[in-house]
C-alpha cells in the first residue's frame, strides 16, 4: 500500500465519524508526506489546518491509521502538500503565498481570528454571550423581544411565565438567557438559573439515585428566575411534569419569574400535563418567527461587526438571499466562508462565497454522519445496528437498512459506492436500488414521509 493508498483508506474512516462539511474542511487538502519507522507525516496547508488537527481530530486520525496499519505509533503534522503527480514532496507555505499572490489583504490581517471562549456562570449557568447587545429584532421576533423587556422592567409582575416557542435556531435559547443576564448585570444578588429541561431532568434522576430531592426542590425554590430551555423534552415523563409543576408554584406563588423555551406552543406538546398547559396558558406567549431579508442581512452585519471581519456588503446579501431557514445556519454559512478564506488564505469574493454557499446549502446538517444515521435508523425500528451492515433479508430489517441508504444519500450527497461499502460492503448497484425505491415509494405513502421525519428529529438529537 503506497502513502496516497493509506491516506485514503484512513480518510473513509475518519469521514465516517464526521459530518460531511467538517471533513472536507478539514481533510481536503491533506496528504502523508512521508511514512517509515512507524512515524507517518502528514502535509496540512497552513498553520490554522495543522493545529485544528492536533487539537482536535489527532486521536480520530490515529485510531483510523492503526486500525489499517497497526505498526504505527506517531503521527506528526506539519505544513507542506505531497504532489502526488511527480511523487516528490512540494511544500508550499501557505504564509508566503498570501504575501506574494493576493493582491488585497485578507480580511484576517492583522486581526486572527479569535473564536472568543465563552465561560459559563457556575452560578447561573448562563451563557455571558447572549446579551440584547447582539440580538437583533425585526419583525419575526418583535412580540417576543417586546414581551422580555416588559419582564425585565418588572420580572414576577407582568408576564408569568413568559413562554417562548420557535423552531431551531430562530434565537429562543439566546433571547431567554439575555434576559437572564439583564437582570443580573441590574442586580447581581438576583438569583438567576438557566436550565435545559434535559438537565434538569438529569438533575432529578441524579437526586432521587442520591436521596438528595429536598435538596434539590429547595435549590429550585429559592431562585428570583427560573429559565428552562425546551421544555418540549420534559414532557415524555409524568414523573418529571410533576416534579416541575410543583417547583412552577412554588416559585409562581412568590412572584418569581418563570421562562420557558418550547420548540412549539403549549396546546401542540401531546403529551403535556393538562395543568402544566393551562399555567402556561395563564402567562404570556410569544413566538419566533423566521426573519426576512433585511433582517437576515442586518443579523450577518451584526455578526461580521463582533468578530471584527470586514466583508463586502455584497457577499453578504447573497449569504442572506440563500439561507432563509434560520439564524443559526445563517451563521454557520457566515462562519463557513470565513473560515474557507483563512485556510485558502485568500480573501473572500463574490464567486468564491457563492460556490462556498452552493456546497453548504447541499450539504448536509451539521450535525448528521453516516454513524449517526446509522444509529438513529437502529433505535427507531429497535433493531440492531450489525442487522443493518450484515446480509439478513428479514423484511423488519431490509426496510429500515433501505432508509438508511437513502437518508445518507440526501443528508450526506453521499456516493453509491460509498453507501454500499458502509452498510455492510454492499454494491453500489444495491445502494441505488434501495434509494430509489425509497424515493418513489415516499410519493405515495405519508406514513413512510412521518417515519422518515420522526427519523431525521431522532438523528439531529444523537
Ligand atoms: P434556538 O434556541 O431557537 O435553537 P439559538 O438561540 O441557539 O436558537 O440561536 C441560534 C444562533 O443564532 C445563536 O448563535 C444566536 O446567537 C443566533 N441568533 C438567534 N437569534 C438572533 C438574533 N435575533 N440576532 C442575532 N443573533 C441571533
Ligand atoms: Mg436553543
Amino acid at each position: 500500500m503506497d502513502n496516497q493508498e493509506l491516506w485514503q483508506a484512513t480518510l473513509s474512516k475518519i469521514e465516517f465519524n464526521l459530518s460531511r462539511p467538517n471533513f472536507l474542511t478539514w481533510f481536503q487538502q491533506t496528504g502523508i508526506l512521508n511514512a517509515e519507522k512507524n512515524v507517518v507525516t502528514i502535509g496540512v496547508p497552513n498553520t490554522f489546518v495543522k493545529e485544528w488537527l492536533e487539537n482536535k481530530y489527532h486521536k480520530i486520525i490515529l485510531h483510523a491509521l492503526r486500525e489499517i496499519s497497526s505498526d504505527i505509533k506517531e503521527v506528526i503534522y506539519i505544513i507542506g502538500k505531497p504532489d502526488v503527480m511527480n511523487t516528490t514532496i512540494f511544500f508550499k507555505d501557505a504564509t508566503k503565498k498570501r504575501l506574494k499572490v493576493t493582491p488585497s489583504p485578507s480580511p484576517f490581517d492583522g486581526e486572527e481570528l479569535s473564536i472568543k471562549e465563552f465561560v459559563l456562570n457556575p452560578d447561573t449557568n448562563l451563557n455571558p454571550r447572549y446579551t440584547f447587545d447582539t440580538f437583533v429584532v425585526g419583525s419575526f421576533n418583535e412580540l417576543a423581544h417586546a414581551a422580555a423587556q416588559s419582564v425585565i422592567k418588572n420580572p414576577g409582575m407582568n408576564y408569568n411565565p413568559l413562554f417562548i416557542y420557535g423552531g431551531v435556531g430562530l434565537g429562543k435559547t439566546h433571547l431567554i438567557q439575555a434576559i437572564g443576564n439583564k437582570l443580573l448585570e441590574t442586580n447581581n444578588n438576583y438569583k438567576v438559573r438557566y436550565v435545559s429541561s434535559e438537565k434538569y431532568m438529569g438533575e432529578i434522576v441524579d437526586a432521587l439515585k442520591n436521596q438528595d430531592m429536598n435538596a434539590l426542590k429547595d435549590k429550585y425554590r429559592a431562585f428570583d428566575l427560573l429559565i428552562m430551555d425546551d421544555i418540549q423534552f420534559i414532557a415524555r415523563t409524568e414523573k418529571m411534569q410533576e416534579e416541575f409543576f410543583h417547583t412552577f408554584n412554588a416559585l409562581y406563588e412568590k412572584n418569581k419569574q418563570i421562562i420557558i423555551s418550547s420548540d412549539r406552543p403549549p396546546q401542540s406538546i401531546a403529551t403535556l400535563a393538562e395543568r402544566l398547559r393551562s399555567r402556561f396558558e395563564g402567562g404570556m406567549i410569544a413566538d419566533l418567527g423566521l426573519p426576512d431579508f433585511e433582517t437576515r442581512l442586518t443579523i450577518l452585519k451584526t455578526k461580521t461587526e463582533s468578530k471584527k471581519i470586514s466583508i463586502p456588503e455584497i457577499i453578504l446579501s447573497h449569504i442572506a438571499k440563500e439561507i432563509t431557514s434560520n439564524i443559526r445556519e445563517l451563521e454557520g454559512a457566515l462562519n463557513k466562508i470565513i473560515i474557507t478564506s483563512k485556510i485558502s488564505a485568500t480573501p473572500i469574493d463574490l464567486e468564491g462565497a457563492k460556490k462556498i454557499i452552493a456546497t453548504y446549502i447541499a450539504a448536509p446538517k451539521k450535525f448528521t454522519s453516516a454513524k449517526k444515521i446509522i444509529k438513529g435508523v437502529a433505535e427507531f425500528y429497535d433493531i440492531n445496528e450489525k442487522e443493518l451492515m450484515n446480509h439478513s433479508r428479514k423484511k423488519d430489517v431490509v426496510k429500515p437498512r433501505q432508509i438508511a441508504m437513502y437518508l445518507m444519500r440526501e443528508e450526506l450527497k453521499t456516493s453509491f459506492p460509498s453507501i454500499g461499502e458502509k452498510l455492510g460492503g454492499r454494491d453500489h448497484t444495491t445502494a441505488m436500488h434501495s434509494c430509489e425505491k425509497i424515493a418513489q415509494e415516499l410519493k405515495i405513502s405519508s406514513e413512510l414521509e412521518e417515519e422518515i421525519r420522526a427519523i431525521k428529529e431522532k438523528i439531529l438529537l444523537l
